[in-house]
């Protein structure tokens, strides 16, 4: 058995919606603007860009409906209701006809965004990496098998404090699953535990402490989580 210097980190995982094991989280990779409405609201054009890609740390997550303590160093904490794709076979070079082969499951997710930080290092050019991948970054709900998983349509949903606030279709999705997990395998092997945050529709907003958001994707489920 190996040893090391210091105590290993503990495994990040999901929970999966009627079973007690749990789904090991290797890496998140998260496409950027994928549905045209948010697009347009973050002021770029909707056309069929190429996707691009950014990524929080595995141990990013919240689950089980745990509280999101808000975060330092913003003053515009908001909500971006996700698609969550959870990989389960990896590979390089997937065909877009085989991609759905390659996923475990599906969950609902939140791509929580400082947006002052992310619109600043837009502005200079920088990474995002703060603005996105900081602790508690995404909450997500349990994980549910492909198998019976239509990913090319279903409502997706956002409400906070019971008022809507994003609501759309992934059928409006720019790039499709199939696509999104073929194009990414070109730029990395995808491996088991990754998973893919797949883009919010139109609606993002600020929260502030104490609001409880409620997200819903059709044919997955839920994610719920109270800011604190
Ligand atoms: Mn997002």
């Amino acid at each position: 058995m190996t040893d090391y210097v210091i105590a290993p980190p503990p495994v990040a995982a999901l929970p999966i919606r009627g079973e007690a094991r749990l789904f090991p989280i290797r890496r998140i990779f998260c496409v950027g603007r994928n549905y045209a409405e948010h697009a347009i609201e973050m002021g770029s054009d909707p056309t069929r860009e190429p996707p691009f890609y950014f990524t929080k740390p595995a141990d990013a997550v919240v689950t089980g409906g745990a509280d999101m303590p808000y975060p330092p160093m913003t003053k515009s904490l908001h909500h971006e209701m996700e698609l969550v794709v959870a990989i389960g076979e990896g590979g390089a070079d997937i065909r877009v006809e085989d991609a759905l082969r390659h996923v475990w499951g599906y969950c609902a997710g939140l791509d929580m965004t400082r947006r002052d930080l992310q619109n600043e290092a837009k502005k200079t050019g920088r990474p995002w990496d703060m603005g996105k991948g900081f602790d508690h970054s995404a909450p997500m709900g349990a994980l549910v098998p492909a198998a019976g998983v239509d990913p090319s349509r279903g409502r997706i949903e956002l409400r906070v404090n019971g008022q809507p606030r994003q609501a759309s279709d992934l059928s409006k999705l720019i790039w499709s699953v199939p696509e999104v997990i073929s194009n990414l395998s070109q730029l990395v092997r995808l491996a088991p535990g990754d998973l893919i945050m797949t883009g919010t529709p139109e609606g993002v907003a600020a929260v502030e402490r104490g609001d409880l958001l409620e997200g819903f994707v059709e044919g997955v489920g839920e994610v719920r989580c109270r800011i604190v």
